[in-house]
């Protein structure tokens, strides 16, 4: 599998405030979320009321408080509050094979996969597990992988401002590996590099090599 180009992430991205927007809705009870699963139970064609269903709607709504627990989040805050200032690395540094575990925003269906991430820092440097969790911030919502992926690189641009960043997401969508034979095995990836992993050739190059397989 090689890094198809044509999905670099360079636009579109959308801005926190946009994500801010879903906070100022009223958020549903509980029971009112149990009552929507339920709904949808029926929807299928089930008794909501089978006794191995019964406690379905509130297990599933559990469940979605673990899958969608990013939104609680704050990215910049996670970062901002760890790094460390100094002076002494400024190599390349490279957190591969961060295990990754999303949903589609447009089927709420799994996207599972892994994070690649790389920096050239210029002062800043954070700790390897605080990298990870930014992943889980932004991957516990509801998601497209191009957005998912040009976050997680915009944040650590933001925060960290490093010399330059890349961030390359491979996965697999379960709403499409449900659908077409053809495509279950099929990886979608993705990569946004800024900076000098942008404008460098050697320092993308670079990057990419120590990413692949
Ligand atoms: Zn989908």
């Amino acid at each position: 599998m090689g890094f198809n180009m044509d999905t670099a992430v360079a636009g579109n991205r959308p801005t926190s405030s946009a994500l801010a927007n879903s906070g100022k809705r009223r958020r549903p009870s509980q029971s009112e979320a149990e009552a929507a699963v339920r709904t949808l139970i029926e929807w299928a064609g089930e008794d909501p009321d089978r006794e191995g269903l019964k406690g379905t709607p509130e297990r599933v709504v559990r469940a979605y408080e673990e899958f969608f627990a990013g939104y609680n989040g704050d990215p910049v805050a996670l970062l901002g509050a760890t790094f460390e200032e100094t002076a002494a690395y400024d190599e390349m540094i490279v957190l591969r094979d961060i295990r990754l575990e999303s949903d589609c925003e447009h089927h709420i269906v799994p996207i599972l996969g892994k994070a690649h991430i790389g920096y050239l820092p210029s002062g800043r440097v954070v700790g390897i597990s605080k990298l990870a969790r930014l992943v889980e911030v932004f991957a516990k919502r509801m998601q497209i992988q191009e957005t998912l992926t040009s976050q997680i690189a915009d944040t650590i641009q933001e925060v960290l401002k490093p010399r330059g960043v890349g961030v390359v997401i491979e996965a697999s969508h379960l709403c499409m590996m449900m659908r077409g034979v053809e495509k279950q095995n099929s990886k979608t990836v993705t990569s946004c590099l800024l900076g000098l992993f942008r404008k460098d050739e050697r320092t993308r190059a670079e990057f990419l090599q120590l990413v692949r397989d």
